[in-house]
């Protein structure tokens, strides 16, 4: 086997070594089956009870409370930029059934590329108005691009939204918000908590797992694409809070724009998320790679372990910029943990620094384009 390299790459990414070669094993041998994983039924009891531990996995290292349902899905955070929309309007429609599509708003909040989507997506979708509660953009160094998370004063959030929306970690844009409640990049959970209960969705594609959630009670929806942080590509996973797990069809008939079954929190709720075939194979590696986690001692050591990580990447960043050789492209308090975002100035200067890296074993460290 070719030896294999440190890989940063951000999702699809790097995989424990012991858990691809138990997933090795699993290929041919599911649990002393005799049926490989990619070959056995996701109906047969073998499987449904390992679904279950992987569910009991994320509930018990994240304390997810008994109010929120965890749910399998596929189609990744792309198909819940469209699922989180339709399913927060059919919910918002039940609730108010006399408001216009224009009175229904859905608040964005836009600190980086993948937010951007999530509300284009909205806007495209309809069925209510969307409303750019902040875009961090304007706050910017140049103008025009997210490098930053602005202060609190600036966001204008709606009354009554059907969905509060943002993204915990920029992947692309390497823009995170602070986990500590004190700090003026922290998420304003204060000035959401307006009684009732909030329809708070975040995006944890690139972070899950990767330690404890702040205030993961007070969200309505939190999601994540399996790939970044825990498994392979093809296994979405949510943590619903279940007023949002509505009648979608009783909303449809008030006028709300019809749900696909297959994306419809009720339906997953209803099949214990095994409504259709689900990615069985990336379910498998994510519950393997949670039942190490949770030897090694759950979110606890990962948070410590990350911040490790992220405390040795961004020292050498700063060396580098001593030295007039790297440059952040994110203002300070607004960094990420998982993607640490900087430029290597000079003619070709940064596909030398690739080439030097790879030289050392290290791929995947060429930013987005
Ligand atoms: N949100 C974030 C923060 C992401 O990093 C990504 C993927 N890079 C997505 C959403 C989209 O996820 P997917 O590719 O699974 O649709």
């Amino acid at each position: 086997m070719a030896s294999r390299v440190v890989n940063f790459g951000a999702g699809p990414s790097a995989l424990p070594q012991s858990v691809l070669e138990e997933a090795a094993q699993g290929l041919l041998d599911f649990n002393g089956t005799g049926i490989g994983i990619a070959e056995i039924s996701h109906r047969s009891k073998e499987f449904t009870s390992f679904i279950t531990t992987l569910e009991s996995h994320i509930r018990t290292q994240l304390d997810v409370p008994p109010t929120h349902s965890i749910l399998f899905t596929q189609g990744g955070g792309s198909a819940q930029f469209s699922a989180i929309a339709l399913n927060l309007l059919a919910r918002h429609r039940l609730l108010y059934p006399q408001l216009s599509d224009d009175e229904r708003v859905l608040d964005y909040v836009v600190t980086g590329s993948w937010s951007k989507k999530a509300a284009e997506e909205a806007r495209r979708l309809g069925g209510g108005r969307v409303n750019i509660a902040l875009d961090s953009r304007k706050y910017s160094k140049d103008g025009k691009s997210f490098d930053n998370i602005p202060p609190h004063s600036e966001y204008a959030f709606s009354n009554d939204p059907a969905l509060i929306y943002y993204c915990e970690n920029e992947t692309v844009d390497g823009v995170e918000f602070s986990h500590d409640d004190t700090a003026p990049t922290a998420f304003p959970y204060h000035l959401v908590q307006k009684g009732g209960l909030l329809p708070l969705v975040a995006d944890y594609s690139s972070s899950f797992m990767s330690r404890p959630i702040p205030h993961l009670a007070e969200h309505a929806v939190i999601f994540a694409g399996a790939q970044k942080n825990i498994g392979p590509a093809g296994l979405t996973i949510l943590i619903v809070r279940q007023d949002c797990i509505v009648d979608v069809d009783a909303a449809a008939k008030l006028g709300a724009t019809p749900v696909p079954l297959t994306m419809s929190y009720k339906t997953l709720f209803d099949s214990k998320s095994l409504y259709n075939t689900p990615s069985v194979l990336a379910i498998y590696i994510a519950g393997l790679v949670l039942a190490r986690s949770s030897e090694l001692g759950g979110l606890k050591y990962y948070e410590e372990l990350n911040k490790r990580k992220a405390e040795k990447v961004y020292a050498v960043v700063l060396k580098g910029e001593e030295h007039g050789i790297l440059q952040r492209k994110v203002q300070p308090g607004s960094a990420s943990w998982m993607n640490a975002v900087f430029t290597v100035l000079g003619d070709g200067a940064e596909q030398r620094f690739l080439e030097g890296a790879e030289k050392e074993g290290m791929k995947g460290l060429k930013g987005h384009r």
